[in-house]
Parts: structure tokens; sequence; C-alpha cells
């Protein structure tokens, strides 16, 4: 974890396994406690949340209690300025909190599955600094749902707390700054146009220097801007009652809104799979035992990998019908939180019958 004191200064901090029921209770993300005792250890972690080459320990000797007279900041953040990150007048092992607004978003492939979870934006500060911004997962998940809820809302000013940069050269041989969420997905903070004092003093001086007309910092985008290729599909596609859908005479694109009422249960809910093309794969009897092959034009080669896959039949309904549908890997990927392998694994493990149903579909 990662502690700060009434004067913002910041630091971090480790309770080793055989002590965390000591302290559990106490844990929880924003609580003030004074704590006695702890010990001074060498942080020796090659990337460091906070730079500083010392993290306290709590142990057995290590007092912990609820403080309630904390008078510092919430969250204390040490903004870094674009102009040291494109300078790199960084510590690298380390993280850096970042403020800026965004005045482009670059579109992703709705069709590569990587793309779905990421979003990619220029950012800017108030001085002509520009650095690129990536989220991932759930933080583009996040911006994604800010957009929808404040569709209408003007400039958009993002404060990321514990953020992790990267360099590229890009095609023009220029070095590019890259600042992304970091540590897999519950690290770094992430505020858009939040109440926080940071971002309404960052906008009045934008706003400030917009109306004075001052040319030199880059515009913000609206929000709406930020919509990603998700959003833009809700908007754009048609949406039909299961009544309606045998309208549809030539292939397209529909939103319905459904309860699932069953999943098919006497229907495989798997099949073998290419790992290049997805497609479902032939199985020979070869001389060293199975064999797939792949006969799509695309790979057309024999002794491909096989890769088991989602294809959950499903029955759906609304208030004016009922319809098969069938859930295929990404989607359902995203239903059960498991990947086909691993269900497969459980399956195994509780010895049902090869192609019965696992349990965690129940729960869909
Ligand atoms: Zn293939």
């Amino acid at each position: 974890m990662v502690l700060m004191d009434e004067d913002e200064n910041r630091i971090q901090a480790t309770i080793y396994k055989q002590d965390i029921f000591r302290f559990k209770r106490f844990l929880k993300e924003s609580s003030t406690l004074t704590i006695v005792n702890p010990s001074v250890g060498l942080n020796g972690s090659n990337y460091r949340v906070i730079d500083c080459s010392n993290k306290l320990v709590l142990g057995p000797n290590t007092h912990v209690n609820p403080c309630q007279e904390f008078d510092g900041r919430m969250f204390g953040f040490k903004m870094i300025s674009f102009e040291s990150l494109i300078n790199i007048d960084i510590y690298l092992k380390s993280t850096v909190d970042i403020i800026g607004h965004v005045v482009h978003v670059f579109k992703s492939n709705a069709s590569n599955v990587k793309d779905k979870n990421k979003r990619t934006m220029e950012m800017c500060d108030l001085n002509e600094n520009c650095v690129y911004l990536r989220l991932w997962d759930h933080y583009a998940l996040e911006l994604s749902k800010y957009v929808i809820e404040h569709f209408d809302e003007g400039q958009t000013i993002i404060v990321l707390q514990f953020g992790r940069v990267k360099y590229y050269t890009g095609s023009d041989g220029k070095e590019k700054v890259y600042v992304s969420n970091s540590f897999g997905s519950n690290v770094s903070r992430f505020f858009i146009n939040d109440f926080l004092f940071e971002i309404k003093e960052y906008k009045n001086s934008l706003l400030g220097l917009l109306n004075s007309n001052d040319v030199s910092v880059r515009k913000p985008i609206p929000v709406k801007m930020l919509s990603s290729v998700d959003d833009e599909f809700l908007r754009a596609t048609v949406f039909f009652n299961i009544c309606d859908i045998c309208t549809i005479i030539f292939p397209k694109s529909i939103i319905i809104l459904s309860t699932i009422k069953t999943i098919c249960p006497d229907t495989e809910w798997y099949y073998i799979g290419c790992n290049t093309c997805s497609r479902k794969l032939m199985e020979n009897n070869g001389e060293g035992g199975k064999e797939y092959e792949c006969k799509t034009v695309r790979c057309n080669v024999l002794g491909v990998l096989p890769t088991p896959r989602f294809k959950i039949k499903i029955r759906v309904q609304d208030s004016t019908g009922v319809v098969s549908l069938t859930l295929f890997d990404r989607d359902a990927k995203m239903l059960t939180n498991k990947t086909t392998s691993e269900l497969i694994d459980s399956q195994n493990e509780n010895n049902i019958e090869n192609g019965g149903f696992p349990a965690e579909l129940d729960g869909l």
C-alpha cells in the first residue's frame, strides 16, 4: 500500500502474509490511521510505486488505530509536468501523477479484441506540451461509462495517479511519451472532470487561456468525442423487439434487450477451434494420433493447435417473444469471466462427464 502523511509525503508500506490478520480490519483505501512502531526496510523492488528507496513494514510490534484528526489532503497528488516527461527528466522506475486536457482520441478497431479494452488519446497541459494517455481494461471501461453518463458535457480534463511512463520511437523518428494505468488493474487512480480541487483549478486556468485568445494552447475536445466504438455501436444500431426479428431480410446488426431464460443444456457448450481464425477444426486420425485441420482459405493447414472456444446456445425473452441465440467466445468470456479451458478443467476436476454442463454457466 501507499501511505501519506498530513504534509503529503508518500511512502510504500508492506504487511507480510503472516501479519495480515493483525491489520486486516484497518486496510481500507482512504482510511486515516495512527501507526505506531513500524519498521523501516529497503524497497528493493525494481519498479516502485513511490520513488523512495525505503518502505515501511507493519509487523508484530506495530500498533495501528483509527485516527479522527487527519488534516492532509485526500490523494496527495505529485503532478509531474509534461515538459519533464518529454525531456525524460523523471525517475523511470516509478509512477507519475499527471493532469491535462484531452485534445484528440484515436479510434480503436472494434474487430480487434485487444483494442476493445484499450483507449489511446492525446493529452496536453497548459504550456502546449502533449503526451499520449493509454487506458487499459477497466480504466477504459470507466471512461466509456463516463462518456455515456456525461455525453453533453464540455471539455475533458483527466487526472491519472500512479501512472506508468513508457517511451516509443514514432515513425517520424521522434520519441513519444505514453502514460498508462500501471500494474494490472487496480493501482492507478483515474478522475475525469471531477470535483477535485486540482481539476477545478486546472479548468479555470484553461478557460482563462482559451478566453484570452491565446492560440498556443490546444483546444480541449468535448466529452462526447471520447465515445468508444462500443458506444457508437449502441447509438448507431437499430433496436428491435424479438417479435420483429422475423421481418429482417438482409444480414444486419441489431440490438435487443432481453433476459436469458435458459441455457440449452443438451448441446455442447464449446467447440474445438483454430487458434488463428477461430473456425471449427476437422479432426483426423493421423499416424501420430489425433490431428486437427483448419480448412478455411486463410489457414488451410494440417496440424493446427486446437483451442476450445465457447459456443453456448441460449434462449432469451423480451415482452414480445422468445428467440434462440448463440454466445460465442468473446461475449461468453465476458459473462463468465473464465476462459473455456478453465471451465473444462474445473469440469474435469469435478468428474463431470465430458460434454456435461459446468456449474459456472448456471450463474448466467
Ligand atoms: Zn484457421
